[in-house]
């Protein structure tokens, strides 16, 4: 971009979009000011470690993005555990909570997503927690003492990696799921059935088809003691975790005008309806062009590149965000992956073993290949992930035949 030494980039948020978009920034040659505004006091991480290696033994850190002289170095201004609260975009002007204020050339939306929370009696008492943080995740390790009784509201990915890691630590651990089934947002029946059978064969209480109607204190002090869920059942709790979704950090966004369907709108250059103004990771609700749609993801893929691209498209390249929706999540060894965002497919073919957690489930519409989830086969994954982004549906046959490396099946 011409004249960038004049120019000024602001990024509001400094989780891992907004972590990975700075250094992009810095990598694609911008010689501008850089501001990276955070409402966490912590320099921008990835989030998978929360729910996994943090919560399974004590002491483990979460390891920064960046090494501590990275900011300094690339001359990156960090403003950590401020919150910015208003974006004027007549004057390209974002005003922080601190009071101060920052002009920019060009801002970057990575606000994320709002942990969603359950608004009902006795919400407020403690040891009850969401996680989405650091701080989240360690509060939430303290809890989980061998002998404890945890309660987990929401059998979504991050409610069942926190019942396996609380097993894991030897807690008593059930699943309070409203919908008939596990991660049911985003997988067939099929995966949340092996799941449910899985959390079940290592001692996880799974109540499906089950909501929460209130806790219960203990009487001497504020903390949860007892969940009272919707079909009248006291489940005994010295810990409850809420793992019931998340909702795009759309306020600011709102607040100035920008179109706003379920997250920010953008196009495949993440460029939102204002032309200074770019948005990524899970805030966004973003053209996918591989799928033709607009999705919303909330993953390490998406809040990984999709902000390089973001970055790149600010420093004037034009590259679009084009990838094939790919996820990941380990529950008890199990590692889990999918792979595209299908909302509908008419046949399913199934090579491995399902039941036993050692397969793949690919999804099938008119005959073409949209979804693929692996249970324990991360290797083939690699290459289902690569026949997909290639646009590639190899016939039936050869999706279900084990002696079919998918290797073959991309030349
Ligand atoms: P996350 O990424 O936080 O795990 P998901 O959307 O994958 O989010 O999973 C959230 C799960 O919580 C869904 O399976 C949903 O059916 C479930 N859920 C939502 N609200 C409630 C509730 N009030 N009680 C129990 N389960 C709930």
């Amino acid at each position: 971009m011409s004249n960038s030494s004049t120019q000024k980039f602001v990024v509001i948020g400094a989780g891992h979009a907004g972590g990975r978009a700075v250094e992009a920034m810095r990598a694609n040659g911008f010689d501008g000011a850089v501001h990276l505004i955070g409402a966490e006091t912590a320099p921008p991480y990835e989030r998978p470690p929360l729910s996994k290696e943090m919560l399974v033994a004590s002491g483990v850190e979460c390891p920064p993005m960046h090494p501590d002289a990275f900011y300094a170095d690339k001359d990156i201004t960090l403003h950590l555990g401020v919150t910015a609260t208003r974006i004027d975009r007549e004057t390209r002007v974002v005003t922080n909570s601190d009071g101060t204020q920052l002009s920019y050339d060009r801002l970057l939306l990575c606000g994320g997503g709002r942990v969603r929370r359950l608004d009902i009696p006795g919400g407020d008492l403690a040891n009850i927690h969401t996680l989405r943080t650091i701080d989240d995740s360690r509060a939430i390790e303290a809890l989980l003492r061998s002998g404890s009784s945890i309660v987990v509201i929401g059998g979504g990915f991050i409610g069942l990696e926190v019942a396996s890691a609380a097993r894991s630590r030897g807690c008593a651990v059930t699943v309070v799921e409203a919908a008939d089934r596990l991660m049911g947002r985003a997988l067939p029946a099929e995966i949340g059935d092996a799941f449910a059978n899985l959390h079940r064969d290592n001692g996880v209480d799974i109540r499906l088809n089950t909501g929460v109607d209130r806790f219960i204190g203990d009487s001497g002090d504020s903390s949860v003691r007892e969940v009272v869920t919707t079909s009248g059942d006291k489940l005994p709790a010295d810990a409850v975790i809420v793992g019931i979704g998340v909702d795009p950090d759309t306020a600011l966004a709102d607040a100035c005008g920008l179109a706003v369907n379920n997250g920010v709108v953008v196009d495949e250059f993440c460029r939102t309806s204002d032309p200074d103004i770019y948005a990524a990771g899970d805030v966004t609700y973003h053209f996918n062009p591989l799928l033709g749609r607009h999705v919303r993801l909330e993953s390490w893929q998406n809040a990984q590149n999709q902000a390089i691209a973001a970055a790149r498209n600010m420093c004037g390249e034009n590259e679009a965000f084009a990838e094939i929706p790919w996820f990941w999540s380990d529950q008890f060894g199990v590692n889990l992956q999918m792979s595209g965002a299908p909302i509908a497919w008419d046949d399913t073919a199934i090579r491995g073993d399902i039941p036993g957690l050692d397969g793949i489930l690919f999804q099938l519409n008119e005959e073409s290949l949209v979804g693929a989830i692996s249970l324990n086969r991360p290797r083939d994954m690699r290459f289902v992930k690569r026949l997909m982004t290639a646009g590639k549906s190899p016939p039936r046959d050869a999706l279900i035949d084990e002696a079919v490396a998918f290797r073959d099946l991309l030349k």
